[in-house]
């Protein structure tokens, strides 16, 4: 989607508040110097950097913060992430769930050292957490330790070989299936937004997830070709969903996502949002 650079929006970042490198303070800073108007900060399972920066004396930038986050779910043995735009932050229903969720992920770390030790890897519990310095923790954590400890070439290579879906160190965590994820936003209040698509290879759940209430959906992503992008706008009409957009940024370096700013769209999609969530 083309958009001037005085009104390009970025409205899929992570924090350290999840498996990105850079705070929330950081990314906002980053996302000045790079123009943008609006970064939608969308961590996993957590509202945490948003909370920080809504805590924070002063504005750290004119960057606007469009809040969200981003809830992980699994379909037919593949990864589906659903994005909640302008979902609370504070105490309520959904800040219950997300710490159950935060729950999962911290039983998950210690079943999953449990299974690299049994395959010979052994790395300590206490310096994935170390890792994550938020309270969402996660597989990209578990991959930066095995890097460090070198049974790994990369974090990608770690996922590849071992924590990936169906790989000998995964293992199943709580989470909700997608069409409770698009219903619990919805329910807090949120506009849902099924994220990247493309990588779920295919779209036969759209009605479903429609018929709960899905309100958006991402098509502009690092990982959609042209065709891809294509086909969500084409699924956007179809359905009446927002088509939105970011570079799922996790900071500089790190295997997942594009650089900020690499994914951009025009201010009208920050508004279609805020007027699909009432505010
Ligand atoms: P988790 O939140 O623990 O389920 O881990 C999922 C996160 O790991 C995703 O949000 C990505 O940031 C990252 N991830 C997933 N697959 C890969 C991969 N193949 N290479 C690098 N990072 C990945
Ligand atoms: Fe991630
Ligand atoms: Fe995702
Ligand atoms: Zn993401």
């Amino acid at each position: 989607m083309d958009a001037t650079p005085k009104q390009a929006c970025d409205l899929h970042v992570h924090t350290t508040a999840s498996d990105g490198l850079l705070s929330p303070q950081e990314v906002l800073c980053y996302a000045a110097s790079k123009g943008l108007k609006a970064v939608g900060i969308a961590d996993h399972d957590t509202t945490a950097g948003l909370r920080a920066l809504e805590g924070l004396s002063s504005p750290i930038s004119s960057v606007e913060v469009v809040p969200a986050v981003e809830l992980n779910s699994e379909w037919k043995g593949r990864e589906l992430h659903i994005l909640g735009y302008y979902i609370p932050i504070s105490r309520g229903p959904l800040s219950d769930l997300l710490t159950r969720l935060q729950d999962s992920r911290r039983r998950r770390v210690a079943e999953t050292v449990k299974k690299l030790k049994a395959l010979g890897m052994p790395v300590e519990e206490s310096r994935v957490f170390e890792l994550a310095s938020g309270e969402s923790v996660g597989r990209p954590h578990v991959a930066k330790a095995m890097l460090e400890r070198g049974y790994v070439t990369s974090i990608k290579d770690a996922f590849d070989r071992y924590l990936g879906m169906g790989r000998p160190a995964y293992v199943e965590r709580f989470h909700l299936s997608p069409e409770e994820c698009v219903r619990a936003v919805r329910e807090a209040g949120g506009v849902p937004v099924w994220a990247h698509p493309g990588t779920a290879r295919s779209f036969s759940i759209i009605k479903i997830l429609v018929e709960n209430g899905l309100q958006g959906i991402e098509a502009y992503h690092p990982e959609h070709d042209h065709s891809m992008v294509e086909k969500c706008l084409n699924l956007a009409k179809e359905y009446n969903l927002i088509p939105t957009g970011g570079s799922d940024f996790h900071g500089l370096g790190k295997g997942e996502g594009g650089d900020l700013g690499s994914v951009v769209v025009p201010y009208e999609v920050v508004e279609r949002l805020r007027e699909a969530a009432g505010k």
